[in-house]
């Protein structure tokens, strides 16, 4: 007896401060999930594999019914039957957001970011895959549908109108961002919220892993910015273009000239979340002078331009 219960105090003072603590120490894990034309990556902490896994199936799901609504690829996605419809149509509540978001940054980059650039969209999509420099006619046609002004929604209401005729419109510069918001925000509500959302390169880190700073993210230039609760997004002509006559035409359209833009430097930035990132990197490569202007609205954020060719 004298010699077990001092060792038995010692075990109940050791099992105490753990008991308290709670939970086993979080560990890190990690799943793809290849949506959006992308691959979509979560990485997180948490206790054990169901809380994982769970977080995780119920993350990619939120973004495939994002997909479902926003993509323009899908003939039956709320974003395209929008753009079928002519008169006041009813969107929900993602759509919603995604629309007044895009207005609200295409007024602040007058027009550079442009979320009816659909008919160009569509017509650079096909020259890059044939490879062959769009028909002048179809090109001038394709601006004269293109306009955010053209896009009415309602100020209280989820209203929308397309006012011209063969207005289309395309979420690619907005949707992966606002998807992986979603994403966190899932995993968020799961009880996760150290973690790291990846929608191929677009992302937004959550809390600082354990016994770290933050999330270690390689941008432009081999920079490695540490950040927690922050996004990071980073536009450019590096992966979708069509070269022609020596040059190279990004997937990324100057909506007034109608052109695919030239310089085909890469542009970064690190915003609140990942939908404004998202957008103000693909605002910032139509036109590298907005930058004056965004830094000043957004003080919040900060933005980083490439050299041409840099990845
Ligand atoms: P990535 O998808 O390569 O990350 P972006 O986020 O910059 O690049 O989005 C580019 C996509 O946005 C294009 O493929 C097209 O669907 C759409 N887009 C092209 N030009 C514009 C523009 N001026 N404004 C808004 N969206 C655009
Ligand atoms: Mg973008």
């Amino acid at each position: 007896m004298k010699t077990v219960y001092p060792f038995l105090c010692f075990a109940v003072l050791i099992a105490a401060p753990l008991k308290l603590l709670g939970q086993p120490a979080p560990v890190r894990w990690e799943y793809q999930h290849p949506q959006m034309g992308t691959l979509f990556r979560l990485v997180l902490y948490a206790a054990d594999s169901v809380q994982a896994s769970e977080a995780a199936r119920a993350a990619f799901r939120r973004i495939d019914s994002l997909n479902a609504i926003l993509s323009d690829y899908l003939p039956d996605s709320e974003l395209s039957v929008l753009s079928d419809h002519s008169d006041w149509a009813e969107v929900s509540p993602a759509l919603e957001q995604v629309l007044r978001k895009a207005q609200e940054i295409a007024s602040q980059t007058d027009g550079a970011f442009d979320i009816t650039i659909g008919p160009l969209s569509r017509l650079w999509r096909r020259a890059s895959r044939q490879g062959i420099f769009p028909d002048s006619l179809e090109l001038a046609a394709a601006r004269e549908k293109v306009g955010y002004q053209n896009l009415l929604i309602q100020p209280d209401k989820p209203l929308v109108k397309l006012l011209l005729p063969g207005m289309r419109l395309d979420a690619g510069g907005i949707a992966k961002g606002f998807a992986v918001d979603e994403a966190m925000a899932v995993l968020r509500s799961h009880g996760l919220p150290v973690a790291l959302v990846d929608g191929g390169g677009d992302l937004l880190a959550g809390e600082a892993p354990p016994g770290k700073e933050g999330w270690e993210i390689e941008v432009v230039g081999d920079t490695v910015l540490v950040v927690t609760n922050r996004a990071v997004a980073t536009s450019g002509a590096a992966y979708r273009h069509l070269d022609w006559q020596g040059r190279r035409y990004s997937h990324i359209i100057g909506p007034k000239e109608g052109l695919g833009v030239l310089h085909g430097k890469q542009v970064t930035v690190v915003a609140p979340s990942c939908m404004l990132a998202d957008a103000l990197a693909t605002a910032l490569s139509v036109e590298p002078g907005l930058e004056t202007r965004l830094k000043a609205i957004y003080q919040d954020s900060s933005f980083r331009m490439g050299q041409a060719g840099e990845k």
